[in-house]
C-alpha cells in the first residue's frame, strides 16, 4: 500500500500501518517470522492475529503491539494449525488464545512433531554451512544460506519451545466487542489446513486471511483446493473489504483474491484434465505447472499441493 507507513520493529518483520491503531507484520524472509501476523487495537485492550514460527520473533512481535497501542496484548487468535503461525504461543501464555476447537485438537497433535525435530535439527543445522560451501550454482549457495539463517532461528528457542494451546475455541463465528471497534472472526471450513480462521474489521474493511491468501507465488494446498475455492467465492461474495491481509506476501487487494481463485481453479482443472486423460495417482502427482502459473515464486509448492489433492 503505497500510502501506508512503513515501520520496522523488529529484524523478523516489517510492520505495515493499515489504519489507527491497525498493523500487519509481514515476515522478513529468512528471519524467524516465517509469514505473517498482525495486531489490533480494540480500545480497551489489543488483539494479536497469528504468533510466528518461533518465541523470539512473537517476543518482538507482542512488544511492537504494546507500544504502538499502549495496552496489554490479551487476546491472541491463532488462524489455524500450522507452526509458523502457532509456534510463538507461548509469549502469549497471559492471554485469551482463541482459535477453532478443530484448529486447537490439531495444534495438539503436532506435539510430537516438535518433539521430533528438537532431537534432528541441531545436527541438520550444523550440517548445512558444508554444504552451502559445496554449492554448486549462485542460486544454490544463496537457498542454502538463506535456510541456514532460518533454521538458526529454529534452532535457537527450539529447546525451550513449549507448544501452547488454545484456551477459549468456537466453531464458525466470534465477535469481539472492543470499546474502539468491533473484531469478527469466521471459519467457514478448511481450504488450505483442515480450519481456516480469518479475522475481520468490518469498519475498516480489513481482512486478516492468514493462509486463505497468498500474494506472492504458488498456493500451498495442505487441505483441499475445493473447499478452498468455495470458502474464498463466500468470502469475496460476502463482505465488504479493501485491504486483504495474506499469511504470505505483501498486503493486498480484492484483486489478489481473485487471482487465489483463479489459481485453484487452474490447478483443479489440471488435475481433472489428467484424470480425463486416464492418469495415475502417480501419474497425476507429477504434473508439471501449467503455462498460465508459470514463472511463480516457490515452485516446490505445486508439487506438494499436487500430492494432496491428486488422491482427493
Ligand atoms: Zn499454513
Amino acid at each position: 500500500m503505497a500510502t501506508a507507513d512503513l515501520l520496522t520493529a523488529s529484524k523478523h518483520f516489517t510492520l505495515e500501518r493499515l489504519a489507527d491503531g491497525v498493523y500487519a507484520a509481514i515476515e522478513n524472509t529468512g528471519f524467524g517470522a516465517f509469514s505473517n501476523a498482525g495486531f489490533v487495537d480494540l480500545g480497551d485492550r489489543t488483539l494479536v492475529f497469528d504468533s510466528f514460527q518461533t518465541p523470539q520473533a512473537a517476543q518482538d512481535l507482542r512488544a511492537a503491539a504494546e507500544q504502538l497501542t499502549g495496552k496489554p496484548v490479551s487476546i491472541l487468535v491463532n488462524s489455524h494449525r500450522h507452526g509458523d503461525h502457532v509456534r510463538g504461543n507461548q509469549v502469549f501464555r497471559d492471554a485469551v488464545i482463541l482459535s477453532t476447537e478443530l484448529t486447537r485438537e490439531l495444534i495438539g497433535q503436532d506435539r510430537a512433531r516438535v518433539a521430533q525435530q528438537r532431537d534432528g535439527i541441531h545436527g541438520y543445522h550444523a550440517s548445512l554451512p558444508a554444504k552451502v560451501e559445496a554449492a554448486q550454482t549462485e542460486e544454490e549457495r544463496r537457498a542454502l544460506e538463506m535456510q541456514l539463517s532460518q533454521i538458526g532461528e529454529i534452532c535457537e528457542t527450539i529447546d525451550t519451545l513449549e507448544l501452547t494451546l488454545p484456551t477459549v475455541t468456537f466453531s464458525e463465528q466470534l465477535v469481539i466487542h472492543g470499546t474502539k471497534r468491533r473484531a469478527e472472526l469466521f471459519c467457514f471450513g478448511g481450504g488450505h489446513s483442515p480450519s481456516d480462521t480469518f479475522l475481520y474489521l468490518p469498519e475498516e474493511k480489513i481482512v486478516f486471511f492468514a493462509d486463505l491468501l497468498f500474494t506472492s507465488g504458488h498456493l500451498a494446498v495442505w487441505e483441499d483446493a475445493r473447499e478452498w475455492h468455495r470458502i474464498l467465492t463466500r468470502v469475496q461474495e460476502e463482505f465488504a473489504m479493501d485491504v486483504l491481509v495474506p499469511g504470505h506476501g505483501s498486503v493486498g487487494t480484492r484483486e489478489d483474491l481473485a487471482k487465489n481463485l483463479r489459481y485453484l481453479e487452474v490447478f483443479l482443472q489440471t488435475i481433472e484434465e489428467g484424470k480425463a486423460r486416464g492418469l495415475s495417482e502417480d501419474e497425476l502427482q507429477k504434473l508439471p505447472i501449467p503455462e498460465e502459473l508459470a514463472g511463480l515464486a516457490y515452485p516446490n509448492n505445486w508439487a506438494s499441493s499436487l500430492r494432496v489433492q491428486a488422491v482427493k
